[in-house]
């Protein structure tokens, strides 16, 4: 069986196909195995499990399941989420006995208890590329790219893979299934601009190898492409990210008490709304930026271990700016200080008469948390702008993850996961449902390439 692509999709798909007695090659066009899911968060979204249990939090498949459905706005396709949910106690406890340490479980976007099973992604990543390596039976090659799918002789079924390995053109053929887990497109600007030309100002962070070949394999083959209308980025990477070594996180200070203005100085959006939101709003921005501009009330509330809130790491990085006065600070980001004065006075009296006349806003996020006066120095400024780390859409697939073409058919021979596949999110992503339906959906796959389910 072949599998293209070392992120978390294909490593589950390749485990579950040597377990089921397959001989896998899996071609990772990198070095390594990792993908965007070494770089994410670590957050899997599950339902009912023991820790969840153990922190006294009530949740199972029916809250998941109505969750997963509201947060993609009924767009997304019943049957996957269905999937997900019937497969997901299963997939926690797969990979529990693999070796997996989650460390806590988390309220995030989208959840009406807390469920975002947190890891260290770097870590787990590896735990799975050893795991799929001891089954004795993953043949791994790196720098080893598919660039074509390949038909059998007179007939439309998957076959094979051309590819390019250590730059030499080779044609693979496999006995059994094709499972394509080559991961989104956020680097492909020609493809994002096809779809979503809006979202192409976006910077973008994810794994190296996020270019699409996977989705264009398989649509090159007739595949049909589902919710690449919902690309979103997320609100809150500064604009030099990705352009220094190291992981590059979101900052959030707009949920501690921040007001965002853009180049004129002028706040634009009610800064409590949510990321992807305020992604679309700084979209509309002169330059596409805006400062997260703050006091140092705000600066007190600095996480050292939320990366969404480590303000402090920010300001050592040099990356979040500081003055002891406010015009100073205006001066130093480019803005005009009078302007920024005014409207930081414009803001504080909303927050004193408890109604935001501008733009509504009542809480820190989405409603909740109370707000404060901006108004004891040093001030700070952070640049900020969306940023596109993932494109959660791409290839029709069926629950059994065969992909299917544009005329409803199955691609005989062919399966995809992660996050390549379209139809499970519809508009929206609910934090912790990428990872967990490259789990979920990568060992659905594994297991029905090596049956010949297509
Ligand atoms: C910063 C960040 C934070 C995130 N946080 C979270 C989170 O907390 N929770 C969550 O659920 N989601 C999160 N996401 C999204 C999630 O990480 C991804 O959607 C998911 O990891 C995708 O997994 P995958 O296996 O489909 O693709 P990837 O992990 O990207 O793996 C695909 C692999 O295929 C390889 N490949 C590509 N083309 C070819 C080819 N032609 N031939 C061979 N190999 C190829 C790539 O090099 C790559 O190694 C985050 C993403 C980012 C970037």
């Amino acid at each position: 069986m072949l599998v293209i692509g070392g992120g978390l999709a294909g490593l589950c798909a390749a485990i579950e196909a040597a377990n089921a007695g397959a001989d896998v090659v899996l071609l990772e066009k990198l070095g390594e195995c990792g993908g965007s899911s070494a770089l994410s968060g670590g957050l899997l979204a599950f339902a009912g499990t023991d820790m969840q249990q153990a922190a006294g939090i009530s949740d199972n498949d029916t809250l998941l399941y109505d969750d997963l459905r509201r947060a993609g706005q009924q767009q997304n396709d019943e049957a996957l989420v269905r999937t997900y949910v019937a497969n997901q106690s299963a997939a926690y406890d797969w990979l529990k006995k693999l070796g997996t340490t989650f460390t806590s479980v988390e309220l995030a976007a989208g959840h009406s208890a807390p469920r975002a099973h947190s890891l260290r992604s770097q870590d787990f990543m590896a735990l799975m590329a050893q795991r799929a390596r001891g089954t004795g039976r993953v043949k791994m090659m790196f720098n080893a790219a598919a660039e074509r799918l390949l038909p059998a002789n007179d007939t439309a079924r998957v076959e094979g893979v051309a590819a390019r390995i250590d730059g030499k053109a080779v044609n693979i053929r496999a006995r059994r299934g094709v499972v394509l887990a080559a991961g989104g497109f956020a680097r492909n600007a020609a493809m994002v601009n096809l779809f979503v030309p809006h979202q192409a100002k976006c910077v973008v962070y994810c794994g190296a190898g996020c270019d699409g070949d996977g989705v264009r394999m398989a649509w090159a083959l007739g595949a049909g492409l589902r919710d690449v209308v919902h690309i979103k980025g997320t609100f809150g990477f500064h604009p030099d990210t990705g352009k220094t070594p190291g992981r590059d996180w979101s900052k959030h200070s707009v949920y501690r008490g921040a007001i965002l203005v853009n180049k004129h100085a002028q706040r634009y959006v009610d800064e409590s709304k949510s990321y992807k939101l305020l992604g679309d709003a700084v979209l509309t921005q002169a330059d596409a930026l805006a400062f997260q501009i703050f006091d140092q009330g705000v600066m007190d509330t600095s996480s050292d271990t939320a990366p969404l809130f480590k303000f402090k790491e920010a300001l050592a990085l040099g990356r979040l700016l500081t003055e002891p006065t406010l015009d100073a600070l205006a001066r130093r980001v480019g803005l005009d200080p009078a302007a920024l004065t005014a409207t930081i006075e414009r803001y504080n009296s909303f927050v004193r008469a408890g109604r935001d006349d501008d733009f509504g806003r009542t809480g820190l996020s989405s409603g909740y948390g109370k707000l404060v006066e901006l108004k004891r120095g040093p001030w700070y400024a952070y640049p900020s702008t969306s940023g596109l780390i993932a494109t959660y859409c791409g290839v029709t697939v069926d629950s059994e993850t065969r992909v299917i073409d544009v005329f409803g058919e199955p691609i005989a021979g062919l399966f995809a996961a992660g996050e390549m596949t379209g139809g499970f999110h519809g508009v929206a992503y609910m934090t912790g449902s990428s990872l967990g339906k490259c789990v979920i959906f990568g060992r659905i796959a594994g297991r029905n390439a090596v049956a010949g389910t297509a």
